[in-house]
């Protein structure tokens, strides 16, 4: 297994919808243990495979709920049903995601609530999973890399333009950009 280089926001292949899987062979078992070795050292709890420059229809998650549960798998050319996203202002308590494409800003986004998610698996085999709460989020959020979607360009205005700025401040936005989890450790 290796850590990949995550790419950052400006990256053309995350911006641009990604292609079906069609090929369930040895070089997609060994992308999807990088992404889960990519995910578990970033840390975070998904990883669309565009985010490590693949634009292929896959996401990896691995997320414990309050109860201790733990919800891990890899979603190969989803489909994603939603609840209707709920009116109103983002709570930035409750409400405020993450992107490993735009590493350390958290911004709030108002998701749906309940989320059912159909793919295979590596072995081809169909799943379905019901999700609510924060692994319906982790769902929605990923399944957009696949569309080009960062869950940046969904934020309301006045978050919208904060995140424009951050994302100016620390000269992002242009192709060719990457950080390597883990790397920081090695510098210590
Ligand atoms: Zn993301």
């Amino acid at each position: 297994m290796a850590v990949l280089p995550i790419l950052i926001t400006g990256e053309p292949v995350l911006h641009h919808t990604a292609e079906p899987v069609t090929a369930f062979d040895r070089t997609l078992e060994r992308l999807v243990s990088d992404m889960f070795e990519t995910m578990k050292v970033a840390p975070g709890v998904g990883l669309a495979a565009p985010q490590v420059g693949v634009p292929l229809r896959l996401f990896v998650y691995n997320w414990t709920d309050d109860a201790e549960v733990l919800h891990r798998g890899v979603a190969i050319n989803p489909q994603l049903w939603l609840s209707p996203t709920p009116v109103g202002e983002p709570d930035e308590d409750d409400e405020s995601e993450g992107c490993l494409s735009l590493p350390g800003e958290r911004f709030p986004l108002r998701r749906a609530q309940l989320a059912t998610l159909r793919a295979v698996d590596l072995a081809q085999k169909p799943f379905e999973v019901r999700a609510e709460g924060w692994l319906a989020r982790i769902f929605q959020h990923e399944y957009d890399h696949l569309d080009g979607i960062l869950y940046a360009d969904r934020l309301d205005a006045e978050y919208a333009k904060a995140a424009k700025k951050a994302v100016r401040k620390r000269n992002w936005g242009d192709p060719g950009l990457s950080w390597l989890p883990g790397e920081e450790h090695l510098e210590d």
